[in-house]
């Protein structure tokens, strides 16, 4: 059988490990692996050559992707996903691992339905936002990028006993932000989902801060969050409230970096298990985790509702802030 691999949407740390192990697994199985660059745009245009074992030298360590990744709004045209099918077969390839977030399972699921290309999906996307798993490749390393850089931020904002609005991605999702908070010991957190998000609240939270003789606020906001992006709370604050502080936008350091252990063992078990599958003859469906143990879910299950963070954890970042 010949496998096209795949990355797709934003790239997240633990890509490459995910792309190594399908391609080694394949091997022992005595499989081929065609490396398709720049997901769904290389896809279209045929852009993918053989990938052997030894093209994966060296890769279990690095950030990104080696087989680059690109977001492709052509791939929602079904004659283009026609065209795409067609120079698949023309090449003998009649299976995918799609390692992406749930656009690109959007794009496999449908490739699938409408083409039976067999597609297997790994989720890859710094955001932990798929639906019937609790990790994503590269969260656990975005998590620890972001609180190192946190960290680094009090520091500063303890010596000069100011308030830092510190944004952190996860597009629509507050995973990464609710997460981040608690690790960081933040004083509030702004975050998509939250029950209690509304401006008032933070203002009477730093106030009660104040009171309490804290003179330094780390203040973690989600990209995605409905009061808007870091900077925009902060000129309202500044501006309603007269307040001093500084905003930092992370931005792209999260998502680069080596991948955390975590993520090179959940993308070597997910990369080799999605190979197995295959090779079985299972396809439409993605891996996941729940509770520590390897899940496989349907892909059609990408449909369905996001994960949110757990409002336990929002509350325990306000307990602890005290
Ligand atoms: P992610 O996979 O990280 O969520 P995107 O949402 O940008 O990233 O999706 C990646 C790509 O998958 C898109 O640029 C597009 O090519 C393809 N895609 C996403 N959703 C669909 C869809 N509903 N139908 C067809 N293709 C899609």
């Amino acid at each position: 059988m010949k496998i096209g691999v795949l990355t797709s949407g934003g790239d997240a740390p633990g890509m490459n490990a995910a792309i190594r192990a399908a391609v080694r697994q394949a091997d022992a199985l005595g499989h081929e692996v065609w490396g398709i660059r720049r997901g769904y745009e290389g896809l279209l245009e045929g852009d993918w050559a053989p990938m052997p074992s030894r093209a994966c030298a060296n890769i279990l360590q690095r950030g990104g992707t080696v087989l680059h990744t690109a977001r492709c709004p052509e791939f929602f045209k079904p004659e283009r996903r026609a065209e795409a099918a067609a120079k698949l077969r023309l090449a003998g390839i009649g299976a995918l691992v799609v390692i992406g977030g749930d656009g690109s399972f959007r794009a496999a699921e449908t490739l699938q339905r409408e083409h039976g290309i067999l597609c297997a999906g790994i989720p890859g996307t710094i955001d932990n936002d798929l639906p019937g798993t609790e990790r994503t490749l590269g969260f656990d390393t975005a998590l620890n990028t972001a609180v190192e850089a946190i960290d680094r931020i009090r520091d500063t904002a303890s010596s000069h006993g100011r308030l830092f609005l510190v944004e952190v991605m996860g597009r629509s999702s507050g995973m990464l932000a609710v997460h981040t908070a608690l690790a960081c010991g933040a004083e509030a957190v702004l975050y998509p989902e939250s029950p209690d998000d509304s401006y008032g609240a933070l203002v009477a939270r730093l106030h009660a801060n104040w009171l309490r003789g804290k003179r330094s606020s780390i203040v973690v906001v989600a990209e995605g969050d409905d009061l808007g992006s870091a900077v925009a709370v902060g000129e309202r604050l500044r501006r309603e409230h007269g307040l001093d502080l500084r905003v930092v936008v992370l931005g792209h350091i999260q998502r680069g970096g080596s991948p955390s252990a975590l993520d090179r063992i959940w993308g070597s078990r997910w990369g080799a298990e999605a190979v197995r599958r295959l090779d079985a003859g299972e396809s439409g469906f993605y891996l996941g985790e729940v509770a520590g143990a390897l899940a496989v879910l349907p892909m059609a299950r990408v449909l369905g509702a996001h994960p949110v963070p757990p409002d336990d954890l929002g509350e325990l970042v306000d307990i602890l802030s005290r």
